[in-house]
C-alpha cells in the first residue's frame, strides 16, 4: 500500500495561499451592479466593474429578460445542436452580426468557452499559434488544448512579432497554417493592441488573425463596435473577432464574428458549444436588448469616454502614474503589493470600491489599484473619487 494522502494537498495548498496573502477574499454585492451599490453591507462607489455602460441594470434589458421568461420559460432544455436552439438564439446571432458588420456571428455560453472551444479547432498538428505574452488565460487554455506549435511574442511588440513570423517561415516542414492571436484591450494596463500592424504582418505571411475584444466592445470604435471598427479594419484583415456579453453588454455569454464559413465551421467543430447547454431565454433576450441599446443610445459610450478622460487627467494631475492606459481601464500605479492592498482598504473605508492588482497578476513592483470607468458615473462621483485618491496618496506618501 503506498502511503499516499489522496486529498492532503487541498488543505496545504490553500494554507500556503492564505499565508502568502494570495487567496481571493470574496466581496458580496447586495443588489444590482450600479455605480452606487452595496458591497459587504456598505454603500460604496463602484470603481472596478466591467459593466462599462451600466447596461446590466438598464430597464430595457431587465424588461426583455422578464418577458422572455414569460414567453420561453426559464431554461432552453438542451444543447443548441439537439433541441435547445430557440428562435431567440438565432435572433441574437443575426442582430450581433449586423452590429459587428460581419457575415455571421455565433454565441457561446461564455467568452471563456469561445476561446477554449474554438482556438484548438483553428490550429492543429503541423500548424503554429503565435500569441502575445500577456494574452488572457482563456486564450492560454485554448492554445494548450491545441496540438499546434506555439510561439509567444513580447507584449504588443510589432518588431518581435515580425521576428517570430520570420523564424516561423524557416520551420521544416513548412507550417500548414499560422494563427496570430491577441487581446484587443489588455485588462491589466488598459492598453490597445496594435491590431493594424498585427494584421499587416499576418497578411504578409498568409496568417489568420484572431482578436479577443472582451474589453474593447461597447468601448472602442463607432458606437462601441469594438477594436476592428476602431482601426477601420475589414474582414480580410481580422478573421475572427471574439467577444463577450459579460462586460460592456452587461449580461453573460461569449461570441465570435466573421465569415459565414467561420461560423458554419465553428457550429460543427467547437466542442464547448456543441456539448454544453444553451443560454436560458432571459439571458439571450437581455443580450438582444443590449445590442439594441448600443445601436439606439449612443450617449452611453460617449459618456464613458468623457468620464475616462476626466478621471485619467485628474489622477495624473494628482501626480499618480496611470501606466499605458488608453481606455476606460485606468490603473493607478502604487508599487509594492502591501501598499496597494492598504490603499484599497483605505478606499473602502472612504466608500470607494476598487481592488488592488498585485503579484503574480502583475510584476512585484507594479502593484496597482485598477479602476474601471463607467458611463453612469457623475462628475460629483468622479470628484469624490479623485478626492479620496488624493487624500490616501498623501497619507501613504505616494504623491
Ligand atoms: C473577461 C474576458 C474573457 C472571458 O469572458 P467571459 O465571457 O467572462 O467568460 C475572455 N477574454 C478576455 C480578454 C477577457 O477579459
Amino acid at each position: 500500500m503506498p502511503s499516499r494522502d489522496p486529498v492532503g494537498f487541498l488543505g496545504s495548498e490553500y494554507k500556503g495561499l492564505v499565508e502568502a496573502e494570495l487567496d481571493w477574499k470574496l466581496r458580496v454585492l447586495q443588489g444590482p451592479s450600479t455605480t452606487r451599490c452595496v458591497v459587504d453591507g456598505k454603500q460604496v462607489l463602484m470603481l472596478c466593474s466591467n459593466n462599462y455602460l451600466s447596461l446590466s441594470n438598464h430597464p430595457k434589458l431587465k424588461a426583455a429578460a422578464i418577458d422572455a421568461v414569460k414567453t420561453h420559460g426559464a431554461g432552453s432544455g438542451s444543447v443548441r445542436p439537439i433541441a435547445g436552439n430557440m428562435d431567440l438564439h438565432m435572433e441574437l446571432e443575426r442582430r450581433l452580426a449586423r452590429f459587428k458588420d460581419a457575415e455571421a456571428s455565433l454565441v457561446y455560453q461564455t467568452g471563456f468557452a469561445a476561446n477554449s472551444g474554438l482556438i484548438p479547432q483553428l490550429a492543429d498538428e503541423g500548424d503554429l499559434i503565435v500569441s502575445d505574452e500577456l494574452n488572457h488565460g482563456s486564450i492560454i487554455d485554448g492554445v494548450r488544448l491545441s496540438k499546434a506549435d506555439r510561439a509567444v511574442y513580447k507584449h504588443c511588440d510589432v518588431a518581435d512579432l515580425e521576428k517570430v513570423m520570420a523564424d516561423a517561415e524557416k520551420h521544416i516542414p513548412a507550417y500548414r497554417r499560422i494563427l496570430v492571436i491577441s487581446d484587443g484591450v489588455f485588462s491589466m494596463d488598459g492598453d490597445i493592441a496594435p491590431l493594424d500592424s498585427i494584421a499587416k504582418i499576418a497578411r504578409a505571411h498568409g496568417a489568420m488573425v484572431y482578436v479577443d475584444d472582451a474589453h474593447g466592445e461597447g468601448v472602442l470604435g463607432e458606437g462601441g463596435r469594438g477594436i476592428v471598427s476602431h482601426f477601420r479594419l475589414g474582414r480580410n484583415d481580422v478573421h475572427v473577432e471574439m467577444g463577450t456579453f459579460s462586460k460592456a453588454f452587461g449580461v453573460v455569454g461569449g461570441h465570435i464574428s466573421g465569415s459565414r464559413d467561420l461560423v458554419n465551421y465553428a457550429y460543427n467543430k467547437s466542442r464547448t458549444w456543441l456539448l454544453s447547454g444553451s443560454h436560458p431565454p432571459a439571458v439571450v433576450a437581455a443580450c438582444i436588448a443590449a445590442v439594441d441599446v448600443l445601436e439606439t443610445e449612443p450617449q452611453h459610450v460617449r459618456s464613458l469616454w468623457a468620464n475616462t478622460d476626466y478621471f485619467r487627467k485628474g489622477i495624473q494631475s494628482l501626480g499618480f502614474d496611470t501606466g499605458k492606459s488608453q481606455t476606460p481601464i485606468v490603473p493607478v500605479m502604487i508599487g509594492e503589493s502591501g501598499a496597494a492592498k492598504r490603499f484599497s482598504s483605505l478606499l473602502f473605508e472612504m466608500n470607494m470600491f476598487a481592488l488592488p492588482i498585485v503579484f503574480p497578476m502583475v510584476a512585484r513592483d507594479k502593484a496597482r489599484i485598477r479602476t474601471i470607468m463607467n458611463a453612469a458615473l457623475t462628475r460629483a462621483d468622479l470628484d469624490e473619487a479623485l478626492g479620496a485618491f488624493e487624500k490616501i496618496g498623501k497619507k501613504l506618501g505616494l504623491v
